[in-house]
């Protein structure tokens, strides 16, 4: 059967129209308007694929399509969104699944046992962890630990909101045997880009390289507040010069690791300077700022905070103050299997003409799958390039492509692997 985008996209438009308002989607997880979308999903799959869903113990939500083999291909995404979030993040994902399935179902029964997930407050817009459901089905969440004390704006505790949705914190730690026994061979997952790169190369799709590796930490660097008419230029110690030469240091870090390929890009971010006492008469005696360090390859990323590291040293010694590393985020790279990323390529080639590559900064839930099972992503075009407002979109051409490239490559995945 031929790949056609017709029914996704009027899901998508059926959903928003459920789940928006003036401000934008507010499908936030554990919330009245996500349990109203799951509910939407569940009986479009029931009418559509005669169905049940079913939920692990993280709030995961599955549908399941048995196959010839017990041996099983994972499509997935998430249905919540931010607050006053888009139309297409997550949800894309999870539609395209849909149609996965409705397309194996009316040509029979396919090769491999197919799997659709749903995956459980991906977002972590509420109560701020973020990839929980994913997280919990890889193994890699403690959320007795990471979940228990959490609260969000309105004083509510995370277990009370678990609690309203019937799941516990205890329970969460049974979704990795659950998935365990799905015999996952693979996993696909459709989404959009959220940053501007295939719009500025005028591409409507691209195969994903894999999630870059996170470094992120808070530098304080300390010296002595002088008054600033008192205080000669030499006698100084001046904290946020220091700084301020530690920030110019990465970006030439950045520069320099960066190779001329999607593969290859780097980028360094300070997005944080405190300076105090803060006032304009005053020579800053302490400065924190912040180093948030990315990178596809995990070496690079090592040699880059290596040197963030020596240059932070040296800055503080030319100015004559002292400099303190916190660390706040540590993530991995991931990248995606090579197998899968050939028929991604190949059926993004057949549908858009070429294949563009490009790696994730944000992390996905393929990013918790692919330390499990060989994964793969298709990226659709964002237009304007960015997310997690409601102005975000992708212009309906792009968005037909990238669902048929997404079909494409599930073809070619079930072909291989059956
Ligand atoms: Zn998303």
């Amino acid at each position: 059967m031929k790949p056609d985008s017709k029914r996704v996209i009027a899901d998508l438009k059926e959903l928003k129209a459920l789940t928006e308002d003036e401000r934008g989607a507010q499908r936030v997880a554990w919330g009245p308007v996500w349990r109203k979308t799951r509910q939407w999903f569940q009986e479009k799959v029931k009418r559509e694929l005669g169905l049940d869903t079913q939920r692990d113990g993280a709030g995961n939500l599955w549908v399941t399509l048995p196959g010839a083999s017990k041996d099983s291909l994972v499509i997935g995404s998430h249905l919540d969104s931010v607050p006053c979030g888009g139309w297409l993040d997550g949800c894309l994902g999870v539609l395209a699944g849909l149609e996965v399935l409705r397309r194996a179902k009316a040509a029979g029964t396919p090769a491999l046992t197919l799997h659709l997930v749903d995956w459980a407050d991906e977002e972590g817009a509420r109560f701020g962890r973020s990839l929980a459901g994913s997280a919990a089905s890889a193994g890699t969440l403690d959320a007795q630990r990471e979940l228990g004390h959490l609260v969000d704006r309105n004083g509510v505790k995370l277990p009370d909101a678990l609690k309203e949705n019937g799941i516990t914190l205890e329970g969460m730690g049974t979704a990795r045997a659950y998935f365990e026994a799905l015999h996952a061979k693979a996993y696909l997952e459709l989404h959009i880009e959220q940053g501007p790169v295939l719009e500025s190369m005028k591409k409507p799709v691209g195969v994903v390289l894999g999630t870059m590796g996170v470094e992120r930490h808070n530098l304080k660097f300390l010296g002595q507040a002088a008054h600033s008419g008192a205080a000669p230029i030499h006698l100084r110690k001046d904290a946020f010069l220091a700084a301020a030469e530690f920030a110019l240091a990465c970006r030439e870090i950045s520069v320099k690791h960066s190779g001329r390929t999607p593969r290859t890009r780097v980028v360094a971010t300070c997005g944080v300077v405190k300076v105090e006492p803060n006032f304009v008469t005053a020579v800053p005696g302490s400065t924190e700022i912040s180093i948030d360090l990315r990178a596809l390859d995990g070496k690079v990323l090592q040699k880059m905070l290596a040197l963030a590291k020596k240059a932070s040293l040296k800055a503080a010694k030319k100015h004559l103050v002292s400099v303190e590393w916190s660390p706040l985020l540590h993530i991995t790279p991931r990248p995606f299997d090579e197998t899968l990323m050939k028929f991604a390529r190949a059926s993004v080639k057949e549908v858009a003409g070429s294949a563009p590559e490009l790696p994730s900064g944000p992390l996905h839930d393929a990013a918790e799958m692919a330390a499990l099972v060989p994964t793969a992503m298709v990226f659709a075009q964002s237009s304007p390039g960015i997310s997690h407002t409601r102005v975000e979109d992708t212009p309906l051409p792009a968005l037909d492509k990238s669902i048929r490239a997404f079909l494409l490559t599930v073809d070619r995945t079930l072909a291989h692997l059956g």
